[in-house]
């Protein structure tokens, strides 16, 4: 029976478009240099103002020919000039053939390249070829890779070391991206100690290392944030809602995790509640039901769970599309890929699962045996998610759904 005073926890599917649709793209975006863009999310359209490559050039070391002198195999030719990548050569007198190296321009008369290994230097200099060649061959047409005036990369793509080395390819230095996402990041619990304060036989019991900061901080670098670690709030409501309020006044998000559930040491929620609004709240997945999202003074605030497992899937299904929507990026659902299953999991949980699984070496994929959501041991195992709908018993040999973490880690 469903309790009246609770509300039915909220179908991920349903949350994720809530969620998106309040996060709105930054304004303001910046002007970076090219070669620190990894990573960023473009705030421009970028054309290109020539053709790449600029000119014909050759592919191979060799000689450029009129292909016409070579009727034949055997035929030998005197050497009128070389050019090397970065020389301009001259038109190419009839009758003779030019030394090239990859990438120099094609001269002038010339229609084809012959790799040397297709020739005979000759005592006289002159060089003979062994076989016939076809005009165009072993030539790179000027602007067959990027026609000019043509759109390269659309605003809103993310910045990945190939498309630097492209943008660079059309002359471009600087490029216009989306400001950094400034996050507050908070953990919350009274058990947690920070490592390096406290050696591991000396801690009090009870005390548990916080884990959390340490991923949290360093999934949102990986996406582009600027991070602003608050360190670790007290399990008090007056604690939360000071480190709450000084949070809200200067970040574009604040991120919590821990104390945002139901128990009387979880004073997330109702600070939240005080300082702001809270739109959504707890969720119909495992692990990571009670997730959060409202806002706290001029700032979107997320609540993590605090369950490690919990606070890392929820950060992967959620707070990274999140964080890149601010920045402008639109294509953000992550890959499900088909995969086979080699396990049994016959109680499946009445809420959408997030199972822990590793590719093996027969394409199919193993299950982290300790499902627990406080066993980060699944996460550093696996390298992936089983997305489960809920209820879905699996049979070993079923096919699964598979979010492979290298798709959310970037
Ligand atoms: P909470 O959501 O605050 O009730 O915490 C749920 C569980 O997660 C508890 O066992 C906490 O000790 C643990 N936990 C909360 N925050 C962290 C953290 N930052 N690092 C490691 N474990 C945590
Ligand atoms: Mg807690």
């Amino acid at each position: 029976m469903s309790n009246p005073t609770r509300p039915p926890l909220k179908p991920l599917q349903q949350a994720w478009e809530e969620l998106l649709a309040y996060a709105v793209p930054l304004a303001a975006p910046e002007l970076v240099p090219t070669h620190e863009a990894d990573g960023r999310v473009l705030a421009e359209s970028i054309r290109a103002e020539l053709q790449v490559p600029p000119q014909d050039n050759s592919a191979m070391d060799g000689y450029a020919v009129r292909s016409a002198d070579i009727a034949q195999a055997g035929i030998a030719l005197p050497v009128s000039q070389r050019i090397a990548a970065g020389d301009n050569g001259q038109p190419l007198a009839a009758g003779t053939v030019a030394r090239i190296f990859t990438g120099a321009p094609i001269p002038p008369g010339a229609d084809a390249v012959v790799m040397q290994e297709d020739t005979a230097a000759q005592p006289d200099g002159a060089v003979a070829f062994n076989a016939v060649p076809t005009a165009g061959q072993n030539v790179r047409r000027a602007g067959e890779d990027i026609t000019r005036g043509a759109e390269i990369l659309a605003a809103g793509t993310r910045l990945t070391p190939a498309e630097l080395g492209q943008a660079a390819s059309v002359g471009r230095a600087q490029l216009l991206v989306a400001r950094r996402p400034r996050v507050a990041l908070l953990s919350t619990g009274d058990e947690l100690i920070m490592p390096g304060e406290v050696a591991p036989q000396d801690m009090r019991p009870g005390s548990i290392y916080n884990s959390n900061r340490f991923f949290l901080r360093s999934l949102l670098v990986r996406l582009g944030c600027e991070v602003h670690d608050m360190g670790n709030v007290p399990d008090s409501r007056e604690a939360t809602v000071a480190a709450l309020r000084e949070a809200g006044a200067s970040f574009d998000l604040v991120l919590t995790s821990g104390g945002v559930s139901v128990g009387e040491e979880d004073h997330i929620k109702p600070a939240v509640q005080l300082l702001g609004q809270l739109h959504l709240w707890q969720l119909a997945i495992k692990p990571g039901k009670p997730f959060a999202y409202g806002t706290v003074g001029q700032a979107h605030f997320i609540g993590l769970p605090g369950n490690p497992v919990s606070s890392f899937v929820t950060f992967l299904l959620l707070v990274r599309p999140f964080v890149l929507r601010l920045q402008g990026l639109s294509q953000l659902e992550p890959p499900r890929v088909a995969m086979r299953a080699d396990f049994d999991w016959a109680r499946p949980d009445k809420r959408q699962e997030f199972l822990r699984v590793r590719r093996n070496a027969n394409d199919g994929l193993d299950l982290y045996p300790n499902q627990s959501s406080g066993v980060l041991t699944s996460v550093v195992w696996g390298d992936g998610l089983i997305d489960n709908p809920g209820g879905g018993t699996i049979r070993r040999g079923d096919t699964v759904r598979f979010i492979p973490f290298a798709e959310l880690l970037v």
